[in-house]
């Protein structure tokens, strides 16, 4: 393409809110064979709220809660707005302690308590019932947060994170042009084949430790250019090693430093909106 036709294209990617880096960005969104999105904040709104407790509910939510406020992960802001909603005293913590993947631990009033993942736990020590409750709620696409107490479970709480309403629309506009679309994440396995189906993904990768992500995305590009689509929370290595990354605007500033694009309407039918942009901007010169 000549440096005109470049320029008029990222010109017109920035008018719609599409900004592209520069022209070899621009080149290569032509080329990509995979779209790869990240689940929290990019399929879905990434606001998750706390919809079922299982178990004591005002117990279940304190100790949680007086765990999760050390957190930034969402799922912590999600349990501590409902302590604050249901006006629970959180109780002091020490040797509080992020085990990647799998949740937190740390000591109240004298106990170990952990809260996190399946993985968190052994199988013997969660009920048969909550096992079940479990999966139930992960069918309905509710991440299911396990709270131990002296590492015996005494409640589940399940998050919510709907799809944002444009993601299926945004997921058709690409499968139509015969990309594949593939989403990773760190959640369960269950639950992101419940997004998926909502969405309309093709393939999922879960339970991918953030540090893992990276791996995935240059596995597929084994079979050509890998566009990958995420908000910089856990997964700025997947955006800088993707062929093509794509940042929501409303993510981290790690995002945006690593993303070739950025959407700044945060909208993922914008994914769609800068394939055509490259097709017209490389087909008018050919
Ligand atoms: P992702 O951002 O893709 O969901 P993470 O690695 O942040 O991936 O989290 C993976 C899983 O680990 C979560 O779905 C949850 O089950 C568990 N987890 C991580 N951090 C916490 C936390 N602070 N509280 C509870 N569970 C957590
Ligand atoms: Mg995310």
């Amino acid at each position: 393409a000549t440096p005109t036709a470049l320029m008029v294209g990222t010109g017109r990617g920035a008018k719609m809110g599409i900004l592209i880096k520069n022209g070899e960005v621009l080149e290569k969104v032509n080329e990509v064979k995979t779209v790869m999105f990240d689940k929290t904040g990019t399929i879905t709104v990434g606001q998750p709220k706390v919809t079922d407790v299982v178990g004591n509910r005002d117990e279940v939510i304190r100790l949680a809660a007086s765990l999760e406020a050390a957190s930034e992960h969402p799922l912590a802001i999600a349990i501590n707005q409902l302590a604050k909603q249901d006006q629970l005293a959180l109780a002091p913590v020490q040797d509080f302690k992020a085990i990647e993947g799998q949740g937190i631990t740390g000591v109240v009033a004298k106990k170990h308590i952990a809260v996190g993942n399946q993985r968190m736990f052994n199988e013997h020590q969660v009920p048969n019932e909550l096992t079940a409750q479990a999966t139930r709620l992960q069918n309905e696409a509710k991440t299911v947060v396990y709270v131990g107490v002296e590492q015996q479970v005494m409640g589940l709480i399940a998050i919510q994170d709907a799809p944002k309403p444009t993601s299926k629309a945004a997921i058709a506009a690409l499968k139509q042009r015969g990309l594949k679309t593939v989403m990773l994440t760190g959640d369960n396995q269950r639950v992101a084949d419940a997004i998926a189906s909502q969405v309309g993904i093709d393939d999922v990768i879960a339970e991918v430790l953030p540090s893992e992500k990276a791996t995935y995305v240059k596995q597929l590009q084994a079979n050509g250019m890998v566009a990958f689509v995420g908000d910089g929370i856990n997964d700025a290595p997947a955006l800088t090693t993707a062929d093509v990354g794509i940042a929501m605007g409303a993510g981290t500033d790690i995002a945006i430093e690593s993303g070739g694009i950025v959407l700044m309407r945060n909208d993922l039918r914008d994914v769609d909106r800068a394939l055509s942009l490259s097709r017209k901007t490389f087909n008018r010169i050919k």
